[in-house]
């Protein structure tokens, strides 16, 4: 398993030599030491993606094509390795994490595809005698920084669209999850030329605050938290880079009285304990009409409390920890203050008595609008659900909070899934569903859940410079 930094071609230790631990979620124990970079760190892999820019942007669509769709075969190959390394360092049963690499997969060549169709306006002669069209250059050196919940599927959101573009690119990968993104550079070394694809690990405040203030850096692309965005946008206003967040989200699941109430259930059941909770589109935040609110509850609760929690190597765990100590504490502490506010829980609420970071998949049920554990993201296995009056209250509700990434509908009738799909300030809606996502797609937020969009031909764009070129003749 690597756990060296790979700058410009080779494995190196941080130059003042620290490490981090990696943690197994699911036991406690360490995993490996990576690299504790710094700015030395950062500068040198900065400089190493900007000396291979030049041959790397200006190699043809068809090159760069072929290349990313290497790099997909060699996760293909490689997926035995990686699969384990994400259950390892994440905890992720082995039942989910086969969706996740598929559709890792399918990403990278969506954006191998995708670097052969940038489009622009028609050239033509705007004014007289000049002619007149557009380029789409590449921007330079990206500093890409990812989340811990879904370590290879997130670097790939961002590295996928900035290679296609064909920008080169210093992944800093999460302090918490680094082990797949060291493996993607193994498994890629010999595919993409020297410089290309740089990896860096270590700590937010060190290794990601240098790569975020790196005057070299032309764009700073992060998923992560909304805190974490706002400090980035902070700083990278010190040099005017552009700025691509994917933040957290709260998402609202509006269930209407005319909706399928078994299959809200089942697919709730599904994804909202999916990855332990660890999605920033995690149906979380549950409003039911009237006459389905007894009902959503009481068979949330009974399927909520059959999810079989434990050891992600058991092929029967349907959901294993959550990633630290500090996000268990984050988790209990908020179903806690839940209930001192007046909510009641009807399944789960405490921590798993075993190692590891083991929370209960917990349903929170008629907690205020205005509570914290409506209006602020757990990232955890917990669903709060309120009772909604009508349509306006509904949409009022699941308006009101900072996030805006996705939410979902449910109902059977098409007018008022249009009406509420139009209403709701949310990057995606879905009706009748909530979590599927699919490569063609953009995936973004609205409001404090960030800007810029990943996945879709909108996600390459957004790793470009639109430059107009005119001639006269
Ligand atoms: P985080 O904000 O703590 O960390 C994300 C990354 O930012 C890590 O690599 C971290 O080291 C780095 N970082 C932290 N402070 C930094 C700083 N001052 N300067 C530069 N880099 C810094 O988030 P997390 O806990 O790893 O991930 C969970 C969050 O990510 C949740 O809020 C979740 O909703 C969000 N998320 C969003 C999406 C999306 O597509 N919108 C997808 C996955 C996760």
């Amino acid at each position: 398993m690597p756990d060296q930094n790979f700058i410009a071609g080779k494995w190196v230790d941080a130059r003042g030599g620290a490490t981090d631990d990696v943690l197994n979620p699911a036991t406690g124990d360490v995993l490996a030491k990576v690299p504790a970079s710094g700015a030395e760190d950062i500068d040198a892999a900065v400089a190493a993606a900007g000396a291979a820019f030049d041959e790397w942007s200006s190699m043809t669509p068809r090159g760069r094509s072929e290349l990313l769709h290497k790099v997909a075969d060699a996760i293909e190959s490689d997926l035995e390795t990686i699969k384990r390394l994400e259950m390892q360092n994440c905890g992720k049963p082995a039942s989910i994490i086969e969706f996740e690499l598929d559709l890792t997969l399918d990403n990278w060549r969506f954006f191998a595809g995708g670097a052969r169709f940038l489009e622009g306006r028609a050239a033509g002669e705007y004014l007289e005698d000049h002619t007149s069209y557009v380029r789409r250059d590449a921007l330079g050196v990206v500093g890409s920084i990812a989340p811990w919940n879904y370590p290879l599927n997130m670097a790939t959101w961002k590295l996928g669209p900035a290679l296609a573009a064909g920008n080169t690119v210093v992944l800093k990968p999460s302090e918490l999850t680094p082990l797949s993104a060291l493996r993607l550079a193994e498994i890629t070394a010999e595919i993409l030329p020297t410089g290309v694809l740089n990896v860096v690990t270590g700590q937010g405040e060190t290794a990601g605050d240098a790569l975020v203030r790196h005057p070299k850096v032309a764009m700073v692309s992060l998923t992560g938290s909304v805190e974490t965005g706002k400090i980035i946008a902070r700083t990278a206003a010190e040099t005017l880079k552009r700025v691509h967040l994917e933040l957290g989200g709260k998402a609202p699941v509006v269930i209407f009285d005319d909706a399928d109430i078994e299959a809200a259930v089942a697919t709730l059941t599904e994804m909202s304990y999916y990855n332990s909770g660890q999605d920033c589109t995690a149906p979380c935040r549950l409003m039911a009409g009237p006459g389905v609110y007894d009902d959503l509850v009481s068979g949330l609760t009974d399927s909520v409390g059959q999810i079989v929690t434990g050891d992600p190597f058991d092929e029967n765990t349907a959901m294993g920890p959550v990633i630290s100590a500090d996000q268990l504490d984050r988790v209990s502490g908020m179903v806690r203050r839940a209930v001192e506010a007046g909510a009641e829980v009807t399944v789960g609420g405490n921590v798993i008595d075993r190692p590891g970071f083991f929370y209960a998949p917990s349903v929170v049920a008629h907690p205020a609008q205005d509570s914290e554990i409506v209006q602020r993201e757990v990232f955890g296995p917990v669903v709060s659900v309120q009772r909604f009056t009508d349509e306006e209250q509904a949409i009022a509700w699941a308006n009101d909070v900072d996030y805006g990434l996705s939410a979902s509908v449910w109902t059977s009738d098409v007018g008022r899934a249009m009406r509420m799909s139009a209403a709701l300030h949310f990057g995606c809606v879905w009706v009748n569903d909530h979590i599927p996502i699919v490569s063609e797609m953009p995936h973004g937020g609205f409001k404090q859940s960030g800007y810029g969009k990943d996945m879709s031909i909108y996600a390459i764009e957004a790793y470009t410079e639109l430059k107009h070129v005119m001639i006269k003749h």
